[in-house]
C-alpha cells in the first residue's frame, strides 16, 4: 500500500480519500481548503499538486507524493512556472487584476508538469469583482487546470464561488494529537525538559493548530500567547458570571487594538465556545482550547447553551466586521452590546 501525504500531520481520513482520488484520476478541478490558521492548508494544497504530477505516483510502496523527484521538489519549493501562488501581500485585499492575470495564464499550455495549479491564499480576501472574475474559471476551467482556494472563514466568499468548489475541511488537533505531533520536534522537546508547565501551555495556546504551535516555538512568543488566552478567559468569565458592565468592558478592553491580532483573539474565543458547546452535549467531546477538561466542565456548568450560542454568534459577527474593515472601535462597542444582551440563563 502507498502511504499518502506522510508530511502532513493528522487529517487521516482526508488524506485517505484524496490520495485515492489522485490515483483514480477523479480529483475535482477546484477545491476550497478551509481551516484555522496553521492547520496546513497551504502545505496540503502543495502536496496535492505534487501528488498529481509526481514522477513516481504509480510506483508501489513509494509515498504519494514521493517528495524527492524533480517535479515534487519544484512544486514544494514554488519553483515551477506551472504553479502560481496568489497572495495579497501588503494589500488589504486580492484585487481583480491578480485574478485576471491568472486567468490569462490558465489558457496557456503547461511547460513542465501534467497540471497547471493555482493556489489562492486567503481567498476570502478577494474583492467581489475578483471573485466574479474567477467564476468562469471555476465553472469551466481549461483542461488540466487545478484551482485551490485557501481560507479560514468562507463566509465572505460569494455563494456562487462556494457552490463551484468542493470543500475540504482541515481538522484541528486535540491536545493528545498535539502532544504526539510536538514529540517529533526537537525544540518542543527541549522546552518540555525545561518546563513541563510551559510545554502544556504551548499545547493549550496552539488551540489545535500545529502551525501555530511551531510558530510559537519559533517566535518565542509564549508569554504573548498566554496573555491572549487570559484575555479570552476573562471575557468568558465576565459574561457568564453576570458581573458589572464595567468588568465586561474591562475584559473586552483586553483585546488587541490591532485588527489581525484581534481577529486571532476572537478566533480563540470561538474555539473556547466551541469546546463548551460540545461539552454540553458530550462529556467526552474532543477539546481544542481547554487543555484541562475539569476546568472546561466547571465553566460549562455556569453558562447556558443559549447563552453560549448567543456569544458565539456575537463573536462571529465581530470577526466578520473586522474582515470587512469596519472601524475597530465600532466593532468593539457592538461586540460589548451583543455580549450584554446575551441571555443569562
Ligand atoms: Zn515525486
Amino acid at each position: 500500500m502507498k502511504p499518502y501525504f506522510p508530511t502532513l500531520q493528522g487529517n487521516e481520513r482526508l488524506k485517505q480519500q484524496l490520495g485515492d482520488r489522485v490515483l483514480q484520476g477523479t480529483m475535482a478541478h477546484a477545491y476550497l481548503l478551509q481551516g484555522e490558521i496553521g492547520t496546513g492548508k497551504r502545505l496540503f494544497a502543495h502536496l496535492l499538486a505534487a501528488a498529481m504530477c509526481c514522477e513516481q505516483r504509480t510506483a508501489d510502496g513509494v509515498p504519494l507524493p514521493c517528495g524527492v523527484c524533480n517535479t515534487c521538489r519544484k512544486i514544494m519549493e514554488d519553483r515551477t512556472p506551472d504553479l502560481t501562488v496568489i497572495e495579497r501581500g501588503d494589500n488589504a485585499t486580492i484585487g481583480i487584476e491578480a485574478i485576471r492575470r491568472a486567468k490569462e495564464d490558465m489558457y496557456l499550455s503547461s511547460t513542465e508538469n501534467d497540471k497547471k495549479v493555482y493556489i489562492i491564499c486567503e481567498a476570502n480576501k478577494m474583492t467581489i469583482a475578483a471573485q466574479n472574475a474567477l467564476l468562469i474559471a471555476l465553472e469551466e476551467p481549461p483542461r488540466d487546470v487545478m484551482i485551490f482556494l485557501l481560507c479560514d472563514d468562507a463566509s465572505s466568499l460569494l455563494p456562487t464561488v462556494r457552490s463551484r468548489v468542493q470543500t475540504i475541511r482541515m481538522s484541528l488537533f486535540d491536545p493528545q494529537q498535539m502532544a504526539a505531533f510536538l514529540s517529533t520536534d526537537p525544540k518542543a522537546q527541549r522546552l518540555r525538559t525545561e518546563s513541563e508547565e510551559l510545554f502544556l501551555d504551548l499545547i493549550v495556546s496552539a488551540a489545535g493548530s500545529p502551525g501555530r504551535a511551531l510558530g510559537l516555538l519559533a517566535r518565542k512568543e509564549m508569554g504573548a500567547l498566554s496573555a491572549k488566552r487570559d484575555c479570552v478567559l476573562a471575557i468568558l468569565s465576565a459574561v457568564h458570571s453576570r458581573m458589572r458592565f464595567s468588568t465586561l468592558y474591562e475584559a473586552i478592553g483586553g483585546l488587541s487594538t490591532k485588527r489581525q491580532d484581534m481577529i486571532e483573539e476572537l478566533g480563540q474565543l470561538l474555539l473556547a465556545l466551541r469546546d463548551l458547546i460540545l461539552l454540553k452535549r458530550d462529556e467526552n467531546a474532543p477539546l481544542c482550547f481547554f487543555g484541562d477538561r475539569d476546568a472546561a466542565r466547571e465553566r460549562c456548568d455556569t453558562i447556558s447553551l443559549r447563552a453560549l450560542f448567543a456569544i458565539y454568534d456575537a463573536t462571529q459577527a465581530a470577526i466578520l466586521q473586522l474582515n470587512q474593515n469596519v472601524n475597530i472601535g465600532v466593532v468593539t462597542a457592538s461586540f460589548a452590546d451583543a455580549l450584554r444582551a446575551a441571555p443569562s440563563k
